[in-house]
């Protein structure tokens, strides 16, 4: 059966970034409808093995305290302040992650941050509709066609329509029809499986709560993040293909020999290791690229629909987050919603861009130099500046972590610090003996003039 309604504006997608884009717009004034092909996650049962603890950062956080909705989501979240690595020997070392204890991250559960933002928007007034998966678009005339779990179909035309329907995105499949469009997508040969580290009887963590624990193992690694009920959730990264892969290890001896051989202070914090692994599904990790990401003033693509990044900077649902902020700085200030999707689109690409690029430069650092003497010299060295300068110096992390520039810029001034990095470094081997005198004079040459042309001034 066939109806067609005509609407003001359509969110296709009710994940995290739909579901907080429609509070923003609602609170604009705008009349909102969340067309989400999922029945509502609020009643349903999470299917298991796709709980997945996401890291908000100051991104992310910033959004939600314009949408006034921080606290109720800081009420689920864990802090975390660190890395905790563990060796392949045993011993765990920690790696704080900011200058002081007010630079923390927070472990929260996708599927709970999913479900009280739906919860939100439905106060704020917009109208929810699920089991509505977009099957057919006009994007140029604004027409959506949703097909429903009874086989019915439902057709409705929309003033204005954003894509917000996650990495498959099946509005971006219909933005093909655009003039000049093009897509991209960089499979990392890496998949993902999650286990669950369950809490103490007692209900205390079995390991450090205010953590992102790491077992790096070069192309493998194990991740785990604290839940509010004592448990962390496990992600285990391995290839897709190969020795050692997922779809190597089809026998529990096979899985029970690889984490003996490579996370075995992990096997007594796991004990349904065998069937977590066995029951829990495999996701697949990719980039997406699209060179712009709207239609006329009519469509616009924002979150993993428009830029899915691999997770290993933890900022997939943060730049998602972000993409709504800065549209909706554009939008108070432009009157021509063509002219705003488009500046939008040519703006914010270049920051996609560079967080995509920081993502798999993390998967490397993550899964093969976390470990390596070299690397930890590094970062004892890199901690020392920002806390002898830190009005010049911060971390490429911090910056995408703790502040708001733009990737972009991070991802520039992360090029000048590896300089930096290279040449303190160079002949010694404890990070106390960095020469004071050349990092003056590296931060003076180098970082300063960058920092000056692009008007940062880090706080102490
Ligand atoms: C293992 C892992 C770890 C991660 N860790 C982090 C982290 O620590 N920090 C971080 O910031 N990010 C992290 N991410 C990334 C983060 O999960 C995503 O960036 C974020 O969920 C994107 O939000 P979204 O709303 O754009 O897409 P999604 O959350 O995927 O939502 C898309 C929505 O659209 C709906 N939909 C899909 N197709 C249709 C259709 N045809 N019709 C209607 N509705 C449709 C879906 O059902 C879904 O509800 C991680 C991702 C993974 C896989």
């Amino acid at each position: 059966m066939t109806n067609k309604k005509k609407q003001g504006t359509i969110v296709v997608g009710g994940g995290l970034v739909g579901s907080l884009l429609s509070i923003f717009l609602k609170h604009r004034g705008h009349d909102v409808s969340i067309y989400e092909g999922r029945m509502d996650m609020r009643k349903a049962q999470m299917s298991a093995g796709r709980s997945i603890n996401l890291i908000a950062t100051r991104r992310g956080l910033h959004a939600l305290a314009e949408a006034g909705l921080s606290d109720v989501v800081l009420d689920h979240a864990v802090p975390v302040a660190g890395r905790m690595i563990h060796k392949l020997d045993g011993r765990q070392e920690y790696q704080p992650y900011g200058k002081n204890e007010s630079e923390v991250n927070y472990s929260v559960s996708r599927g709970e941050l999913n479900k009280l933002l739906l919860s939100e928007a439905s106060k704020a007034g917009v109208d929810l509709h699920f089991d509505h998966l977009l099957r057919g678009a006009d994007l140029s005339r604004g027409i959506l066609t949703f097909g429903r779990g009874d086989d019915s179909e439902v057709t409705v035309e929309a003033e204005t329509i954003f894509g917000a329907d996650g990495a498959g995105s099946a509005v971006r499949n219909e933005l093909k029809a655009a003039p000049g469009f093009q897509t991209s997508y960089e499979d990392l040969g890496h998949g993902y499986k999650e286990l669950l580290i369950p809490a103490h009887p007692d209900g205390s963590y079995q390991i450090e709560r205010n953590a992102l624990h790491i077992w790096p193992r070069g192309r493998s690694m194990l991740m785990a993040l604290p839940n509010r009920d004592g448990s962390f959730t496990v992600t285990l990264y391995l290839p897709t293909s190969g020795p050692g892969s997922f779809e190597d290890l089809q026998t529990p001896a096979g899985v029970q020999s690889l984490f003996e051989e490579i996370f075995a202070d992990s096997i007594p914090l796991i004990p349904d290791l065998q069937s977590d692994f066995f029951e829990n599904p495999n996701g697949t990790l990719g980039t997406r690229r699209c060179n712009f990401w709207n239609q006329e003033g009519r469509v616009l693509l924002l979150g993993d629909a428009a830029h899915a990044v691999v997770p290993f900077f933890g900022q997939g649902m943060n730049s998602g987050f972000e993409d709504i902020t800065v549209l909706m700085d554009l939008l108070e200030k432009s009157k021509n919603r063509k002219s705003c999707f488009s500046e939008f689109s040519s703006m914010r690409k270049p920051d996609a861009d560079a967080i995509a690029d920081m993502s798999l430069d993390n998967f490397y650092e993550m899964s093969e130099r976390v470990g390596d003497p070299k690397f930890l010299l590094r970062k004892k060295v890199e901690h020392l500046l920002e806390k002898r300068f830190p009005k010049e110096y911060r971390s490429r992390y911090s910056m995408v972590a703790y502040t708001r520039i733009p990737y972009r810029v991070a991802q520039a001034a992360g090029r000048i610090q590896a300089s930096m990095l290279d040449e303190l470094c160079t002949g010694i081997d404890d990070a106390v003996d960095m020469d004071l005198d050349l990092a003056r004079t590296l931060l003076r040459e180098k970082l300063e003039p960058f920092l000056a042309e692009h008007s940062i001034r880090h706080t102490d």
